[in-house]
């Protein structure tokens, strides 16, 4: 009996849902009974149950409705994982429209991970051990988004900082801090499940679970984590499936006390094609962005690098390195790499005219990107202005002069954007920038003392940026 009346509500729901959506949600629901017009259905989770409540609530209403009168009313029983021991799903029953804590999930053999096509490292947690945070440089760049995650590291899920959010540019050090927060977790907590995964990797487990029809077991494992790490939530743009079941996913982590970490290459606010409910789930914790390193920190990474690669390279070509590529630390990274791998090609010693011709050599774009900061050093050395002076409020005559030219070089010989100099000087605008332009154009007209310096000074800065 109840079984028809079952098998007559799906033949409704049926021409009411997409194929997909039913094989998904209705296919393995099974009826258990019928008593006092309550239909008592089995579903395979509580994620499960939650996902027809949020979504199907009207239409399973409308089909009891048809099949059994105006007072049918519908009660869930979720199987529950007893744990390891017990291979019995238990039943939970919860009766529609009424909220229930949760009693656990249904954790079956899937394991998206181990879909095909799908490498991983570490089958557990998908971390790479290399990233930690001994290595992880500690500058103004990072540091609160690095003590942030040193916090979440130690007590997951009980800080506010959930979820946390990290973003900045490519290549400065999201993934790193993100990883090295995952290996401090399991460190500290070998208990819990912490799962690394990238954005890219999610939406593909995501589409083949829907192929395979293991939609609901996707998210039970994903229920399962204690703490998820997502990298590059940008990608979820204008993916409507993904973010939902993100959504759902997190919400349940996120109520359940589960630590959730994210990254992301812009701020929240300008993550265009992600639905508003879950922007505004992303600032729920703490937001914080990862800047570009300034000199000191490059410096510091360089040496960190050498140091780990057993390697030992003199302090001027560590600090021409670092005042030349101030782009982000992956390239830092590639330039050292290549300078190692020259110097052992060639039996030579790393030194200064070795890192010059590599730096010459390496990428066309270090020719016409010279850092800012080089040419702040350059002309700070010229002028005999101390560095910090190019950035600090001083008006005094001979500063403001070598911050001028400073500008003009920046202008000059890099790509950077009137309002990235001024950044760089100081956090200066852009009209600022233009107006150091046009100052220095008009001396060079009108002074031939400066005109001479200038030359000077622009034979220094080729010799640097081209030799
Ligand atoms: P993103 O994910 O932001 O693109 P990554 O985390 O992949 O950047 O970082 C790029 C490279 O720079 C990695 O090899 C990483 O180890 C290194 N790196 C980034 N930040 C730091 C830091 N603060 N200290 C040491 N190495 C760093
Ligand atoms: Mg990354």
């Amino acid at each position: 009996m109840y079984k028809q009346v079952w098998e007559n509500c799906l033949q409704f729901i049926k021409k009411n849902v997409n194929e997909q959506s039913f094989k998904t949600w209705f296919s393995p629901i099974v009826p258990l009974n019928l008593n006092n017009q309550v239909l008592t259905i089995q579903v395979p989770s509580q994620f499960f149950y939650e996902w027809l409540e949020d979504n199907y609530v009207h239409l399973l209403k409308q089909a009891l409705t048809r099949e059994i009168g105006p007072l049918a009313r519908l009660e869930y029983s979720v199987i529950v994982d007893k744990g390891n021991d017990s291979n019995q799903p238990l039943s939970v029953n919860i009766p529609a429209n009424h909220s229930s804590k949760h009693n656990g999930n249904s954790i079956k053999d899937f394991n998206p991970f181990s879909l095909k096509g799908i490498g991983v490292h570490d089958q557990s947690s998908n971390l790479n051990s290399g990233y930690v945070f001994d290595n992880y440089i500690e500058g103004d760049c990072n540091r609160l988004a690095r003590s942030a995650g040193y916090a979440v590291a130690k007590k997951p899920g009980v800080t506010s900082f959930n979820p946390l959010m990290l973003y900045g540019g490519v290549g400065l050090g999201k993934t790193h801090l993100v990883q090295a927060i995952g290996n401090s977790i399991k460190d500290n907590h070998p208990g819990k499940f912490v799962l690394y995964v990238s954005s890219e990797k999610f939406i593909n487990q995501f589409i083949d679970a829907l192929k395979s029809h293991n939609a609901q077991e996707f998210s039970n494992y994903y229920l399962n984590v204690d703490v998820l790490i997502i990298d590059d939530v940008q990608f979820f743009r204008d993916k409507e499936k993904t973010q939902e079941i993100f959504f759902h996913i997190f919400n349940h982590l996120h109520q359940s006390g589960k630590q959730i970490i994210m990254t992301s290459d812009c701020p929240p606010i300008e993550l265009k094609g992600l639905q508003e409910r879950l922007v505004s789930r992303f600032k729920w914790g703490l937001t914080a962005d990862l800047q570009h390193p300034d000199f000191e920190t490059r410096v510091a990474i360089i040496t960190r690098k050498m140091q780990s690669d057993g390697l030992i390279i003199p302090e001027e070509v560590v600090e021409y390195v670092a005042y030349s590529v101030d782009t982000n630390i992956r390239e830092l990274e590639g330039v050292l790499i290549s300078m190692i791998a020259h110097a052992s090609l060639m039996k030579k010693e790393v030194d200064l005219e070795l890192a010059k011709q590599i730096l010459k050599n390496l990428v066309r774009d270090i020719d016409s990107e010279v850092g800012i900061d080089y040419i702040q050093k350059t002309v700070s050395d010229y002028f005999k202005v101390p560095m910090e002076d190019l950035k600090a409020k001083t008006r005094k005559k001979e500063v403001v002069i070598a911050r001028q030219v400073a500008m003009y070089f920046a202008k000059d010989y890099t790509n950077h954007s009137l309002k990235s100099i001024g950044a760089h000087f100081g956090g200066r605008d852009h009209s600022t920038v233009i107006h150091a332009v046009q100052s220095v154009n008009d001396m060079i007209d009108t002074n031939a003392n400066f005109r001479h310096k200038m030359d000077e000074l622009k034979k220094r800065m080729k010799m640097r940026v081209l030799v």
